[in-house]
């Protein structure tokens, strides 16, 4: 169906009839609150920002304070709404700029908006039109799926789509329709099984009428459970037997799956997802960790995509966030990391039994020796050397095993000067993702001739999950033979 001015007066009409209460669905009082949750909002859901966000402006309650906060203290208190080093990182940065360039105000000049920590379009778009009234129509995820479901546009990214929402609509309702079109989304238009006899714009949907296939999923809408008044959406994943269209986008995840014996439910994998080795021709691959198959991935229609936040993309994330489709991302830094991942998983995919026994074996395992530990640098490259910081899950299961790791954060790249001010009594070399052989162990030894240098299992080493108990046993009985 052509688009014409009457129909979308109509369209407008019926959606500001049947959703008169849309509105902002995060909880704030200002401009700096409204900002502070919409970062929180990335990657996870409103409500759990606003049960988050009351304690976090207690805590912070304007730029000065939010631009002072200690790091670790600010990551406890978002921790819950994900990704919460980055947030906290950018949360601080967002402070420290208002103060340092706009006396501790948000600023309601998009330029302005767009340039500070954390703020993209889309969400200077939502702080736009909700602290200041101007004018805006971010796209998310269900503005992406609606708009391409009633014909509004055929683009395949939320920036053109956005230029085409804002093209046919008057800038007078894109505040209202942003509202509209999400509470359509969420109450109504779902991603997996749109209630198209409930909706109040079905006369006015090319998909709902069934003239053309769901630019979302590639087939016909599936049929609404009639007279509900609700949307016939699935249950959540996890929920009554669990999804059973999986994707996993992080090899040692692949192989925990196959361990609890769920390959039958996995509908794609990386590249590198090759253990056990026969999963290589019983799932497809459908591209890399960083470089997934967007496009192959959601012709699959997973249920459920499971991603891990060093291991891919937040790039991935969004692009399948975008396109509809439910994912899980994985944050782990820390032994105890790997437990909590493991319950979730085990809740998610209806395998409690299995994922406690392991976290239990884990937890024995993970006690810290009681001698001193050794300063311990961890290699993970060559040319250039490239160390496992010691906030990364490495670092961590080394030092549940007795070991000191040494080194700044993150994964820094280090000269030989660099390497040497590090005074390491010992040298671990995962022999992945990096094959480290013993003329690299040589060429440390004679660098540091008082270092121990050893070339340990990497797989053991890096492969969180399926192989964390293994990792632990590995490290800690090689630090009984450190002495
Ligand atoms: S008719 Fe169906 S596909 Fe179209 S907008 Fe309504 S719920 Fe969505």
């Amino acid at each position: 169906m052509r688009w014409t001015k009457t129909h979308l007066t109509q369209l407008q009409k019926h959606l500001s009839a049947a959703y008169p209460e849309a509105r902002c669905a995060l909880d704030h009082g200002d401009p700096f609150q409204l900002v502070v949750a919409t970062i929180l909002s990335a990657q996870c859901t409103d409500a759990r920002v606003n049960l988050t966000t009351p304690a976090l402006f207690a805590r912070y309650p304007d730029a000065p304070a939010l631009a002072q906060a200690e790091p670790a203290e600010l990551e406890t208190l978002i921790h819950a709404t994900g990704f919460f080093r980055n947030k906290a990182r950018n949360l601080i940065g967002l402070g420290q700029a208002l103060m340092a360039k706009h006396d501790g105000q948000v600023p309601s000049d998009p330029k302005a908006l767009g340039a500070l920590p954390g703020v993209g379009q889309k969400t200077a778009n939502v702080v736009l039109a909700n602290a200041f009234g101007v004018p805006a129509l971010a796209v998310d995820t269900h503005i992406f799926r609606v708009a391409r479901r009633l014909g509004l546009s055929a683009a395949h990214t939320p920036e053109k789509v956005e230029a085409d929402l804002c093209r046919l609509f008057p800038r007078t309702v894109w505040i209202e329709l942003h509202h509209q079109l999400i509470w359509h989304g969420r109450r109504t238009c779902d991603a997996r099984k749109p209630a198209c006899r409930e909706c109040p714009v079905a006369e006015l949907c090319p998909t709902g009428r069934g003239e053309n296939n769901d630019p979302h999923t590639g087939q016909p809408v599936l049929p609404a459970q009639p007279g509900t008044g609700k949307s016939s959406a699935q249950p959540l994943p996890g929920r009554s037997g669990g999804p059973q269209r999986i994707v996993s986008l992080v090899p040692s995840v692949t192989e925990l799956l196959a361990n609890w014996g769920l390959v039958q439910r996995m509908v794609g994998r990386t590249k590198y997802c090759v253990e056990p080795k026969w999963i290589r021709s019983a799932v497809p691959a459908l591209g890399g960790t960083k470089d997934p198959d967007i496009s192959g991935i959601v012709a699959q229609r997973p249920d459920l995509v499971i991603l891990e936040k060093d291991e891919n993309t937040r790039e991935a994330a969004e692009a399948l966030q975008a396109a509809g489709i439910p994912i899980y991302v994985l944050e782990i830094r820390s032994v105890v990391d790997t437990k909590r991942a493991l319950l979730e998983l085990g809740q998610l995919l209806g395998m409690p039994d299995q994922a406690q026994a392991q976290a239990k074996a884990i937890k024995s395992l993970g006690k810290k020796a009681q001698h001193r530990a050794p300063r311990t640098l961890i290699l993970v490259w060559r040319a250039p050397w490239i160390a496992a910081g010691v906030d990364t899950y490495v670092a961590d299961l080394a030092r549940q095993a007795g070991f000191e790791p040494i080194g700044t954060e993150g994964y820094p790249r280090l000269s030989d000067s660099e390497l040497e001010a590090l005074q390491p009594e010992v040298i671990l070399l995962p022999t992945d993702p990096f094959r480290f052989t013993a003329r690299h162990r040589i060429e440390l030894e004679k660098q540091f001739p008082k270092a121990t240098v050893q070339i340990v299992d990497g797989k053991a080493m890096t492969w969180m999950l399926s192989r964390t108990d293994e990792g632990l046993c590995v490290l800690r009985e090689l630090r009984k033979t450190i002495g």
